[in-house]
């Protein structure tokens, strides 16, 4: 039997966003890579006592890529497919955000494989929420940071806030409304938000 024909990418990437969408995903995009943008200022929001998740894993700062390393390691690929979870800002707010934020986790997770079976040479997949209260909450410590493999290696992906990717831009970017959450958005009945995640993939070896 001869071998099938390569896959294009631009078939690999609208296949991963159908799949997506089968798993329950409110929407899915591709974009490119490069015009993902990262403001190492973002980063500052990681910080204690702003986010609880600072130094707690190797997936959020002030381990893992800095946001800068991030930005250049943008250039290695070709297309990111971007994708969100719409769900009311009141739970956004709450500890009812993490299952939602554990399946973005999963579902960068699961994308990534898919793209790597058709054939892309370079992925990272990136998902809102630190993977140490979302994975390892029952755990003290993080094995990763003990230079161990990670517990949930392949599932648990590094924090978008901790590369300092700029989620309004991302948004503006997927084509989606402008709802970023922080601690001040309104939580009144109806008010809409989103958590998203991306997976960066390239059929071609970085330069
Ligand atoms: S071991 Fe747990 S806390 Fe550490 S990187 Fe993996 S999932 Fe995150």
């Amino acid at each position: 039997m001869p071998d099938s024909p390569p896959m294009p990418l631009e078939t690999i990437t609208a296949q991963m966003v159908a799949l997506a969408l089968e798993m329950g995903l409110s929407d899915a995009k591709v974009v490119d890579a490069r015009a993902i943008q990262v403001n190492p200022e973002l980063v500052n929001y990681c910080s204690p006592p702003a986010c609880p998740n600072y130094g707690t894993s190797g997936h959020c700062p002030p381990y893992g890529p800095s946001s800068r390393e991030f930005q250049l390691s943008l250039d290695w690929y070709e297309k990111a497919v971007v994708f969100k979870f719409d769900a009311p800002v009141s739970l956004l707010m709450s500890d009812e955000r993490r299952p939602l934020s554990r399946r973005l986790h999963e579902t960068a997770a699961i994308l990534e494989q898919f793209a790597k079976n058709r054939g892309c040479i370079i992925t990272m997949g990136v998902a809102t929420g630190g993977c140490k209260a979302l994975f390892c909450q029952g755990h003290d410590d993080c094995l990763k940071l003990q230079g161990k493999l990670c517990r949930h290696q392949g599932l648990a992906k590094p924090s978008m806030s901790g590369l300092g990717v700029d989620f309004t831009a991302l948004s503006e970017l997927a084509g989606w409304p402008l709802n970023r959450v922080t601690a001040g958005s309104p939580t009144h009945e109806g008010e809409m938000g989103a958590l998203a995640g991306f997976v960066l993939v390239s059929k071609k070896a970085p330069r």
